[in-house]
């Protein structure tokens, strides 16, 4: 379904964008993962996606910072020329009561997953233009739509995801660039892995099919959006919750 296409998906070194970048090798696009540093998990993912016969390379850098995007972007599209496929997948909890929330824990968590996604956009969308193509996927959460306590910096820096997914569904339409959301619910992740048995058990209570999504469940959407079936879709915030948010 992407075979001679090139993605980038940042985050992908583990969890929902390491599922992403293999559902998307898995029908043949070539991969591109932006990722903080070299790790024994981004080993492990280099090595999983290398063995559908696709290219694949890690790139570190951190999303906070736009200089270190700008050139980590050039390098990317100096090795493979046009992106097909943007995924903004980075990204982080510093959950608290908002009393209790420091100044970092705000700053950051806007800064890796609201401006992250924006300063990787922007970097990209030259390129994007001058092909007259893309797909752009950014990945928010249930919580931006819905809020929840104990997650404000969080929920905003997803809900500042949507506004901006449909700014530039609408800024570049014309030039057949998309660009829509992924509001996943709760998956299983390093990111979730932190909550206690008691904490699972009640969000399980709270989902209409009585249990947590898998990364794999977000990935397929990914592929759908990514690929020319979703070819007249813009603009649109897709949630994959089990029925969480109805
Ligand atoms: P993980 O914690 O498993 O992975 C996070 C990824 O983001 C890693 O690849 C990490 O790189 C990368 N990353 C973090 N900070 C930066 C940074 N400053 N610069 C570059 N890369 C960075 O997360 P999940 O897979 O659980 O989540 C992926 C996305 O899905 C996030 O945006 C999250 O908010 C969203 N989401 C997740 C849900 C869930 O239940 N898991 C629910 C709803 C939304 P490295 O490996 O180098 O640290």
């Amino acid at each position: 379904m992407l075979k001679g296409k090139n993605a980038v998906i940042t985050g992908g070194s583990r969890g929902i964008g390491k599922a992403i970048a293999l559902e998307f090798a898995k029908n043949g696009a070539d991969i591109a993962i932006i990722a903080t540093r070299e790790s024994k998990a981004s080993d492990e993912t280099l090595k999983e996606l290398e063995s559908f016969g696709v290219r694949a390379r890690m790139y570190y850098c951190d999303i906070r910072d736009a200089e270190q995007v700008e050139s980590a972007v050039q390098e990317i599209i100096a090795d493979f020329g046009t992106i097909d496929i943007l995924v903004n997948n980075a990204g982080i909890t510093k959950d608290n009561l908002l009393p209790s929330l420091g100044i970092m824990d705000i700053d950051n968590v806007i800064d890796v997953n609201l401006k992250g996604c924006m300063f990787v956009t922007r970097s990209f969308i030259r390129n994007f233009v001058r092909h007259r193509k893309g797909s752009i996927i950014n990945i928010s959460s249930v919580v931006g739509l819905m809020g929840n306590k104990g997650q404000t910096n969080y929920a905003a820096s997803k809900a500042g995801i949507v506004g901006f997914t449909k700014s530039v569904a609408k800024e570049y339409g014309r030039k057949n660039i998309r660009c829509n959301a992924i509001a996943p619910g709760y998956i299983t992740t390093d990111m979730t892995a932190a909550l206690s048995e008691t904490q699972t058990e009640e969000i399980k209570s709270e989902i209409p099919m009585g249990k947590l999504g898998s990364p794999e469940d977000v990935a397929r959407l990914a592929l759908f959006l990514g690929s020319e079936m979703s070819s007249y879709i813009t603009g649109e915030v897709i949630k994959v919750d089990g029925g969480m948010y109805v």
